[in-house]
C-alpha cells in the first residue's frame, strides 16, 4: 500500500507534515537517514509508518520510560501491534513480549538504551528479523547536548550486530556541534540529512511587561479556560507559591520541580496528561518527558537563560498544529537575578557565553521587529516574510513617534558622562536620580542631569535599544557593557537629523484560527466530546489524546459527522479507532444534533500532493540563477533586481540549498576574511548567523556571513 493510504488507515491522518514522506521514501528504500525537525514537527511518523511496510520489526531507542508507554498505547489505539521492554516490566512480562516478537507478532518494538548492554537482550534480538533501527532523542548520545544519557553510547553496538539493517537518527536538536556528533557517533556517514524549518506557524509569540503580571497571567488563563497550560517560573519554590495561589483562584494547577519527591513529580506529570489538572507551574526541569499534543499556552513568567532554552520550552505548546501561545512576561529586573548567578561562573569562557546568551535574551524582550524573524534568524534560518501575522510586534498596530528630541537627550547623557556607562547609569542620570555614585563623579550638575521626566524607564531602555539596533549607538564589553556613540551617531547629533520610531502596544489575544472550522466548531459540543473522550480513556487507562486529539474533536463539533462515512473523514480517525469509537461518538453528536436543531455537513476529504510548498524556488530565485551562472556579483545584482543585498544572498543560499547545479566559487570571500568567519562559525558551535555576528562585529555584515556560511559545507 503506498505510504499515503497507509497514513489515513492507520493513523487517520489525510497529509504529510513537511519532510515526512521524503524520510519514508528513504528509509524504505534502506538508506540511513539522519532526521532534525522541532518538537511537533511529527518525527515519530517517519519510523512508525515505514515499520508498517518493512517485513520484520521496527526497534526503537528511546530515554525516557514515559514516554515509551504513552508511544505505544497510542500505536495500540490505532491498532498498531507495538510493545515496549524496559524496567517497569517484570521478567515474565518481557519473555512473554520477546516471544510474541520472535513470532512475528509485534511490528513496533521499543526499548531502552540501557537493555542494550544486557547478553540476554543481545542473544534476544540475533532470534528476530530486525527491518530498520530509529534512535528517537538522538542528541542523548552527545556531551554537547543539553540531556547527555551514558546509556545511548551502548548504540553504537547495535549498528555492529545490525550492519546492514538501516538506522535512522532523530533529533529536535539545531545545534551543529550536536548534530555533528551524532552522526559520528552513530557511524550514520552515508545517512541522508533531512532538515526541516524550525518554523512553527501555529504557535503566536508575546512578550508582556511584567507589570500587574499576576491579574495578566489570572486573564489569560480564564481565557484558555479548559485548555493545559505550562508556566515556568524561575525557582522551585516560585513554582509551588504559584500553583497555590492559582489554586486559591479555582484553578487546577500543580507544582513540578527536581525538588519534589519522585512520586510527587510522576503524579503531578500524569495528572496532567490525563487533563486531571490543567495547569503544570514548573521549573525548567519539566517538560522532556511529555509528548501531550495540546497544550495551549506555554508561559514564561521569568526571563529564560538563552534562546535555546526559551524556544525549546515554547516549543512544547501545540505539537498537534493547532494555534497556541506563547507567553513571556519581561521586566529588566530579572536580568540582574540572571546576571547574579552568572557572576558565580568560575570558568571565564563560560560566564562570557552565559552572559552573551542573556543579552540575546533580553535583546528578544525588547524588540520592536518580528519575534519569530529574530528566533528563527537565531537558529540561522531565513524568514522571508515581512510580518509573520503571529507575535505581539506584527499584529500591533503599528504607531511612530517623533523621538528626535528624547534620542538627543540620551545621546547627550552618554556623551557627557564620558562614554564610559552603562544603560542603566544613562538613565539614572537622565532621570535624575540620587544616585550616590551619580553625585561622587559629580554628574548631578551636568546640563543632562534630570531633563528627562516624560518616559518611564522601561520606555527609554526602549528607545535605548533601538538606537542600538540602528547603530547610533554601540555598546561594548560583556557583564558590564558601556554605551559609546558611533560616528553615525555623532553626526545625527551634528546634523540635528531627525527619527521616528515606532511605539507599541501588547495585545492579549494572539491565536489566529487556522482553519475555517476553527472560529465556527460548537463549543459545547466540543466540550461534550471532551467529556467523553476523558472517560473512554480512564477505561482503558490512556491519556485522552491517545483516544483522539483536539483536532478531530474541534472538527466533529464543527462538522457534526453521524454517519460512519461521514466520521471516518475526521482527522485522526483510521480504521482501528473508527471500529472503536466510530459509534460512541457518532451517537453523542447526534444527539447534540437533535437536541439543538442543528444539521451534518460534509467533512471535505483533503489530499494535496505536497504540502512544503514554500520551500520551492519561485520565479524570482530563478531569476538569481540566472545572474550567478552570468557570475554576476553580488552588488551588481542588487541594483539591477532592485533587491536588498540580504535577500540576494538568501536566494543564494535557498539555490545551493536546493541542489540547483550553480557555480558559486567566484563569491567565495578573501581568504583572510573567510577564516575569520569560519573561526567564528566554529566556535559559535551552530550555524545561526547572529552569534557569528555578534562575536565578529559591524566590520562583517549578515550578508557576508550568509554567503560565507555557503562555502563552510564545501
Ligand atoms: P515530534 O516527535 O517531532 O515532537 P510527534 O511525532 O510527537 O512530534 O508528533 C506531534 C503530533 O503531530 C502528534 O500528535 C502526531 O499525532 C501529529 N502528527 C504527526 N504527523 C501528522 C500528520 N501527517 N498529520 C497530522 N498530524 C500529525
Ligand atoms: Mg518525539
Ligand atoms: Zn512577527
Amino acid at each position: 500500500m503506498k505510504p499515503v493510504l497507509l497514513l489515513k488507515t492507520h493513523f487517520g491522518f489525510d497529509q504529510f507534515r513537511p519532510l515526512q514522506e521524503e524520510i519514508i521514501d528513504c528509509v524504505i528504500s534502506g538508506k540511513d537517514a539522519f532526521v532534525l525537525m522541532p518538537t511537533g514537527g511529527g518525527k515519530s511518523l517517519c519510523f512508525q509508518l515505514p515499520a508498517l511496510m518493512m517485513p520484520g520489526v521496527t526497534l526503537v531507542i528511546s530515554p525516557l520510560i514515559a514516554l515509551m508507554k504513552d508511544q505505544v498505547d497510542a500505536l495500540k489505539a490505532n491498532g498498531i501491534p507495538a510493545e515496549f521492554i524496559n524496567s517497569t516490566l517484570t521478567r515474565p512480562e518481557i519473555d512473554q513480549i520477546q516471544a510474541e516478537a520472535r513470532r512475528g507478532n509485534i511490528k513496533i518494538l521499543y526499548a531502552a538504551p540501557e537493555r542494550l548492554i544486557l547478553p540476554e537482550f543481545q542473544l534476544f534480538l540475533k532470534t528476530i528479523t530486525v527491518s530498520l533501527i530509529a534512535i528517537d532523542e538522538s542528541h542523548c548520545i552527545s556531551e554537547w547536548g543539553h540531556d547527555f544519557r551514558p546509556d545511548y553510547r551502548n548504540l553504537i553496538m547495535l549498528r555492529n550486530i545490525f550492519p546492514e539493517v538501516p538506522a535512522m537518527a532523530l533529533t529536535a536538536t539545531a545545534t551543529k556541534k550536536v548534530r555533528e556528533d551524532i552522526i559520528c557517533q552513530l557511524s550514520l556517514a552515508k545517512a541522508k540529512i533531512f532538515i526541516s524549518s524550525f518554523n512553527r506557524p501555529n504557535l503566536s509569540y508575546a512578550v508582556l511587561p511584567k507589570k500587574n503580571s499576576y491579574d495578566q497571567l489570572i486573564n489569560l488563563l480564564r481565557e484558555q479556560q479548559h485548555e493545559s497550560a505550562i508556566i515556568y517560573c524561575f525557582s522551585r519554590k516560585d513554582t509551588e507559591h504559584l500553583a497555590a495561589d492559582l489554586r486559591q483562584e479555582g484553578f487546577k494547577a500543580l507544582p513540578y520541580h527536581a525538588g519534589l519527591e519522585s512520586e510527587a513529580r510522576r503524579t503531578n506529570q500524569e495528572k496532567f496528561i490525563r487533563d486531571e489538572a490543567q495547569i503544570i507551574v514548573a521549573t525548567i526541569a519539566f517538560g522532556m518527558g511529555i509528548d501531550k499534543p495540546d497544550i495551549r499556552l506555554v508561559i514564561h513568567y521569568h526571563l529564560p537563560k538563552s534562546i535555546e532554552g526559551y524556544y525549546q520550552e515554547t516549543g512544547r505548546a501545540g505539537r498537534d498544529g493547532l494555534p497556541s501561545q506563547c507567553v513571556l512576561f519581561y521586566s529588566y529586573a530579572d536580568t540582574i537575578k540572571q546576571q547574579y548567578f552568572i557572576r558565580q561562573i568560575e570558568s571565564e569562557a563560560e560566564r562570557k557565553n552565559a552572559y552573551r546568551k542573556l543579552d540575546q535574551m533580553v535583546e528578544y524582550c525588547e524588540l520592536t521587529t518580528c519575534r519569530r524573524h529574530y528566533l528563527l534568524a537565531y537558529f540561522g534560518e531565513d524568514y522571508q516574510h515581512e510580518k509573520c501575522g503571529g507575535c505581539d510586534i506584527c499584529l500591533s498596530p503599528k504607531k511612530e513617534i517623533d523621538a528626535t528630541i528624547i534620542s538627543q537627550k540620551i545621546m547627550s547623557a552618554i556623551i557627557r558622562t564620558g562614554q564610559r556607562f552603562g544603560i542603566n547609569y544613562i538613565i539614572d542620570v537622565l532621570h535624575g536620580a540620587k544616585n550616590k555614585k551619580i553625585i561622587e563623579r559629580d554628574h548631578h550638575n551636568l546640563s543632562v542631569y534630570g531633563i528627562v521626566d516624560d518616559f518611564s524607564k522601561e520606555d527609554l531602555r526602549r528607545i535605548i535599544s533601538q538606537l542600538l539596533s540602528r547603530k547610533l549607538i554601540v555598546k561594548s564589553g560583556d557583564e558590564y557593557p558601556i554605551l559609546e556613540l558611533s560616528p553615525r551617531g555623532n553626526e545625527f547629533l551634528k546634523k540635528r537629523e531627525e527619527i521616528h520610531l515606532p511605539k507599541f502596544k501588547s495585545i492579549a489575544k494572539l491565536s489566529q484560527p487556522s482553519d475555517e472550522f476553527e472560529a465556527g466548531y460548537d463549543r459545547e459540543l466540543f466540550e461534550t466530546l471532551r467529556v467523553w473522550r476523558k472517560k473512554i480513556a480512564d477505561e482503558q487507562g490512556v491519556p485522552p489524546y491517545v483516544v483522539f486529539d483536539d483536532l478531530a474533536l474541534r472538527q466533529m463539533a464543527f462538522y457534526l459527522p453521524q454517519s460512519e462515512e461521514n466520521f471516518s473523514r475526521i482527522s485522526g480517525v483510521g480504521a482501528e479507532k473508527l471500529k472503536q469509537y466510530g459509534q460512541i461518538f457518532t451517537e453523542v453528536i447526534q444527539t447534540y444534533a437533535k437536541e439543538n436543531n442543528l444539521s451534518e455537513k460534509d467533512v471535505p476529504v483533503k489530499r494535496s500532493a505536497r504540502p512544503h510548498r514554500a520551500n520551492r524556488l519561485g520565479p524570482t530565485h530563478l531569476e538569481t540563477k540566472k545572474l550567478v551562472l552570468q557570475k554576476m556579483s553580488i552588488e551588481k545584482m542588487v541594483s539591477l533586481r532592485g533587491l536588498s543585498t540580504g535577500t540576494i544572498a538568501a536566494h543564494i543560499e535557498k539555490l545551493v540549498s536546493s541542489g540547483e547545479k550553480i557555480d558559486i566559487d567566484y563569491l567565495r570571500p578573501p581568504v583572510e576574511r573567510f577564516a575569520t568567519i569560519k573561526a567564528a562559525f566554529q566556535e559559535s558551535g551552530g550555524t545561526a548567523l547572529s552569534p557569528v555576528r555578534e562575536m565578529l562585529g559591524e566590520q562583517f555584515s549578515y550578508e557576508e556571513l550568509r554567503i560565507a556560511r555557503l562555502f563552510l559545507k564545501l
